[in-house]
């Protein structure tokens, strides 16, 4: 999507550890007439689906996740982080690590929240090593749920995770897929 790719070339800084800062647009400050734009094409894309629910995980997702519901007129699940070990009976749960935090966390969903009939199309601001989807779609899975795809804003195709979840068969439609990154800030898209 070249809106998001122009964005990012404008606005997005190279950090160590192979971290895109895109604070000033997407999951700081966001940039809601960005977030429709993305919405809308992302409803381009799963046109077909007829998509029941988004799921997300806090807090980057959920702006994102937002806005693309109004365009598909359902609502939206937020998976929550938790460091709780003894969680309560009435939730979904998986494992993930965190890519720019470096820890391990659990993240849960309602029971009430996520059902068999559901069709569940994941959003989520970025895919790098591709922890995040691969835990929400588990929670998909352990609802009885259909996963009919994820939604990524940007997606660094320079790390594993893009090739991990397609290869778990799931239809993966990323707005902007970054190549390379370099140390003097330069940034190109596939
Ligand atoms: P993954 O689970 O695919 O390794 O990482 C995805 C999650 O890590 C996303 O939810 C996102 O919040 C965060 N993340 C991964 N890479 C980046 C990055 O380069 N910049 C930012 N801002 N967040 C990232």
């Amino acid at each position: 999507m070249q809106l998001l790719k122009d964005r990012i070339i404008k606005d997005g800084k190279v950090f160590p550890g192979n971290v895109l800062k895109v604070d000033s647009f997407l999951n700081h400050q966001m940039d809601v007439s960005l977030f429709c734009e993305m919405g809308k094409e992302f409803r381009r894309r799963f046109e077909n689906e007829q998509v029941t629910k988004i799921l997300t995980i806090e807090a980057s997702g959920i702006g994102i996740a937002c806005l693309a519901a109004m365009y598909f007129d359902v609502p939206v699940v937020f998976a929550k982080k938790t460091q709780t070990k003894n969680i309560a009976g009435d939730v979904y749960t998986s494992r993930v690590e965190s890519f720019t935090h470096g820890r391990i966390y659990d993240i849960i969903v309602s029971k009430e929240f996520l059902h068999k009939e559901d069709r569940v199309l994941l959003i989520d601001d970025f895919l790098a090593n591709g922890s995040a989807l691969l835990g929400l779609a588990s929670l998909v899975r352990d609802a009885g749920a259909t996963l009919v795809g994820a939604g990524i804003a940007v997606e660094k195709g320079f790390q594993t995770g893009g090739k991990i979840v397609r290869d778990t068969g799931l239809r993966v439609e990323s707005l902007a897929i970054v190549s390379s990154m370099g140390e003097d800030g330069s940034i190109s898209f596939a």
